[in-house]
């Protein structure tokens, strides 16, 4: 284990992070990006990479790294603001009526950006994305024990939650 950090060396790193941040800097307007919507809480913007046409990145004002970190209200707002932009994204194009709504939460779910953020990208058939995440099927026991294992956990969890 490398050695604690000081809570103002976590401070201290936490500004560097937002400061080298390419969407806070698009957030502050630094750096130019679409913009399909914006409020106090969140932004949405065109991905200059995207996956299919009309991809929209959607992302708190605030930094925070993983969905884990971002407060409950903020979670919340975006999520009703997915089901906004799906709808926007609906009436926008003819030939999309789906929607994949995506969160890679973490480096090994693909995250490839700092900032915590929300894909929504419009579905075109023939459109070749791949999100078959299918994999073998488990049997009743495995089932069982894998309910088990997390409610164990949450009951766990329940019971160290300061009453
Ligand atoms: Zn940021």
């Amino acid at each position: 284990m490398s050695q604690e950090l000081s809570q103002e060396e976590i401070q201290k790193r936490m500004q560097l992070m937002k400061d080298n941040c390419i969407f806070c800097k698009i957030i502050k307007k630094e750096i130019p990006a679409q913009i399909i919507f914006e409020d106090d809480i969140c932004l949405a913007i065109l991905d200059i990479n995207p996956a299919t046409k009309g991809h929209i990145l959607l992302m708190p004002k605030e930094h925070y790294m993983m969905m884990p970190m971002v407060p409950d209200q903020v979670l919340g707002h975006l999520t009703v603001m997915s089901k906004y932009l799906t709808d926007l994204i609906k009436t926008t194009f003819d030939d999309s009526k789906d929607v994949t709504v995506f969160i890679a939460n973490g480096a090994a779910a693909g995250q490839q950006s700092q900032h915590f953020m929300s894909h929504l990208i419009p579905r075109y058939e023939n459109d070749n994305i791949n999100f078959d995440i299918k994999g073998e099927k488990l049997n009743e026991q495995e089932l069982k024990n894998l309910a088990e294992k997390f409610q164990a956990k949450l009951v766990e969890m329940n019971s160290q939650q300061p009453q």
